[in-house]
């Protein structure tokens, strides 16, 4: 059982809210809410292990799994946690920003007209020159081909159709769709916790 040194543990009073790149070796944490979902689906709520061991020692969470790996520090030691789950529940019912990765996010990274995931860009459903603002209910993602096509025009004008009409999505609607995207590396103990209906690539 390998050991990783620690020290200055129990530093600052407020939890690093920073998702951490998700690679195999370093320990990552899945992060639950109190109800045992993941805070986020995508990116997936993860933790370093640092911040995990400092959270469990600010009595913030609870301990759901753990690997094998093991800190140690002078007065203590405990298995690397793999699952934590907050012990105060955070809300999810604030309406997502609207934002770049958000709108992508909603049309699950794929152009709305022809499904493509390459070049993607945004479109004005009613084009700005008639009008058209940036908002949820105007904005589609598009690849670059079919918004050079599309051009200036109404969809209906350049002969294409949208698979769906945009609409602003709810926090839980954006959750679904970001289970669409695990990651490439997952631990086996989140998998209770995870993509239940989501078909992994072995
Ligand atoms: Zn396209």
């Amino acid at each position: 059982m390998g050991v990783i040194a620690s020290t200055s543990l129990i530093g600052e009073a407020e939890l690093p809210r920073d998702l951490q790149p998700v690679t195999q070796g370093n320990y990552p944490c899945l992060v639950l809410n109190a109800d045992y979902q993941p805070l986020s689906y995508f990116p997936l709520s993860l933790w370093s292990w640092q911040d995990a061991v400092k959270a469990v020692f600010l009595d913030r969470v609870n301990v759901v799994d753990g690997y094998e790996q093991v800190v140690r520090a002078a007065s203590f030691e405990m298995p690397l946690p793999s699952v934590v789950a907050l012990k105060d529940y955070v809300p999810q019912n604030r309406a997502p920003a609207f934002t770049r990765f958000n709108l992508f996010l909603r049309d699950g990274f794929e152009c709305v007209y022809c499904s493509s995931g390459e070049d993607l860009t945004f479109d004005h459903l009613v084009p700005r020159r008639l009008g058209g603002v940036t908002s949820w209910t105007n904005i589609v993602a598009a690849c670059s081909k079919c918004n050079l096509k599309k051009g200036g025009r109404l969809a209906r004008e350049a002969g294409m159709t949208p698979r769906q009409k945009p609409f602003q999505p709810t926090t839980h609607q954006l959750q679904h769709q970001g289970r669409r995207f695990p990651p490439n590396y997952l631990h086996e103990s989140w998998l209770d916790y995870l993509y239940w209906d989501v078909e992994l690539k072995p």
